[in-house]
């Protein structure tokens, strides 16, 4: 016991000397203090915690390159943006490419990308992410958030010297295999130009080649949180110099069920670092993830935090009998096709049902290719870049295809079954009608998805569609039978109706009565 007071208490004289180090340091002069140091320091009292938020405050004052934060925020383009934007000393949105406060190797990689503006994520993110400040940025898929973090990570990398050793000096972490190797993908794009060395580790496949990319050196590493986690813990890999860690689609990787991946591995990220977190929706597992380990940090939310569909979307539902579903799905095929189709992506909830739909779109002469979690990475990838190139224009797919997946040219989106949740649904659908496209979903309703209707009609109203009478019909009958139900359930039954014992008034020997006392 006098042991860990000691102990404690030393550590806290030794972080009080740090602080009160840096904070001279920083006064003498603007460079970046050397606070890696305070890694070893463990989180025990409250004190210590305090001391320690102070300490990242400090040094989050250190860690700008070319922005000066402290601009107020730029109302007027937030309103005509529809961003909200929590935070202090928020830097001003970076409006268009020249005007943009990036060194001239990054304006020229957007030239040469034929990208014209920033997106409105990368308008508000970009700035506060290069004033070195925490960011939160709630925004849904496809608005351009890659580039958003991965340019400032870039500048991280180049206008600041790293600690010498293994390991990355800037961390991605993704829920999918998919989503990471997308990220990849934009990553690879600058590699070279930049003499940047980006590798991706993700799980189902083998240990062996990824481990032997990471010894030859790695700045970017972008990675699922299982298979980081395996890699730290076998000591193939450290953290212990990354400073930039991204945590993209964080609603959703917690949703996996990753957060104790997430945590061990940002416990691994010396204290001395920035955190940048982007996610769909702000529910309170993302909000307490971010208040544990961002501290302060800047909130930009586009749009609402609460997720909803893509306003370029024409969604329409049909509404049919169990046994009707195929033909309504072949009608639907037909239809499209007649309007001469870009790429279709068709979801069904089961991986055995994939495969029957596939061979079933081939025999009826619509060349369509599957992919469900039960394929190899190999097969995955094949068929995801089949559906890319354009080789083949239909996908059939689960949801491993429903988020993050960036096709171009997806013109519609299928539901032949319902998925499980209205969420679901908007992340599905929101695989067309990207970048400012126009797209259009279908969607198959049984009886059987009653109880989805009204968060589907919800959907579809925030959205302004048109909320078909069935789906109406539907959602009232499911709420009358279900309200029937309750009323059968607490129908007093066979002793006829007596009033509720008031328990409080009995003594507890007798609390829960005897069996002629129990009503129901
Ligand atoms: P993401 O949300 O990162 O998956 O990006 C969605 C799509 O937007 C990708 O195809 C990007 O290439 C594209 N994109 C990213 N930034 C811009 C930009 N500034 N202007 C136009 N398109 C962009």
């Amino acid at each position: 016991m006098a042991f860990t007071c000691i102990a404690s208490f030393v550590r806290r004289n030794d972080l009080i000397k740090l602080l009160n180090q840096n904070v001279k340091q920083i006064k003498a002069s603007s460079s970046v203090g050397n606070l890696a140091k305070v890694n070893n320091v463990q989180y025990s009292t409250h004190v210590q915690k305090s001391l320690i938020k102070q300490l990242r405050a400090v040094s989050a004052q250190t860690r700008f390159y070319s922005v000066k934060a402290a601009q107020d925020v730029d109302a007027e383009y937030c309103s005509e943006h529809n961003i909200t934007i929590i935070g202090d000393d928020v830097p001003g949105p970076f409006k268009d490419l020249e005007t943009s406060k990036f060194p001239d190797y990054i304006k020229n990689f957007l030239k040469e990308e034929g990208f014209v503006k920033p997106t409105v994520i990368q308008s508000q993110g970009w700035p506060v992410a290069l004033s070195g400040k925490n960011f939160v940025g709630i925004a849904q898929t496809g608005t351009g958030k890659t580039l958003a973090y991965l340019l400032p990570a870039v500048v991280h990398l180049k206008e600041n010297k790293g600690k010498r050793g293994r390991g990355p000096r800037v961390v991605v972490l993704a829920p999918t295999r998919e989503l990471a190797r997308q990220i990849e993908e934009v990553a690879k794009n600058f590699e070279k130009s930049m003499n940047i060395r980006c590798v991706c580790i993700y799980g189902g496949v083998s240990r062996a080649r990824q481990a032997d990319e990471l010894q030859r050196g790695v700045d970017i590493l972008i990675a699922t949180p299982g298979r980081l986690n395996d890699f730290i813990n076998s000591k193939v890999t450290t953290l212990s110099r990354c400073t930039y860690v991204v945590l993209d689609e964080a609603d959703r990787m917690l949703d996996m069920g990753f957060e104790p991946q997430i945590r061990d591995a940002l416990e691994e990220v010396p204290l001395e670092r920035q955190i940048l977190m982007f996610s769909a929706t702000w529910p309170k597992e993302v909000k307490h993830l971010a208040k544990d380990y961002l501290g302060e940090f800047v909130q930009v939310n586009v749009g609402s935090t609460e997720l909803s569909a893509n306003h370029n979307i024409e969604q329409h539902v049909h509404i049919c009998d169990q046994e009707e579903k195929m033909d309504k799905f072949k009608a639907i095929m037909h239809d499209i096709c007649g309007q001469g189709i870009g790429k279709v992506l068709v979801f069904t909830n089961t991986k055995r049902f994939v495969d029957s739909l596939t061979m079933i779109l081939r025999r009826n002469g619509w060349p369509a290719v599957g992919i469900h979690g039960d394929k190899t990475q190999l097969q995955r990838d094949t068929i995801i870049n089949k559906f890319k190139s354009g080789k083949t224009n239909i996908l059939v797919a689960t949801d491993v295809a429903a988020r993050g997946l960036d096709v171009e040219g997806v013109t519609h989106v299928i539901n032949y079954d319902f998925p499980n949740t209205s969420e679901d649904y908007i992340h599905r659908i929101g695989r067309t009608g990207r970048q400012e496209n126009k797209g259009e979903s279908h969607t198959i309703l049984t009886n059987d998805d009653a109880r989805q209707a009204k968060s589907l009609m919800a959907v579809l109203k925030e959205a302004n569609q048109e909320i078909p009478e069935d789906l109406q019909l539907m959602a009232q009958n499911y709420d009358s039978t279900k309200e029937k139900k309750q009323t059968q359930k607490f129908k007093p039954r066979k002793f006829g109706w007596k009033p509720r014992p008031n328990y409080s008034s009995r003594k507890w020997g007798d609390k829960f009565g005897s069996y002629n006392e129990r009503y129901y």
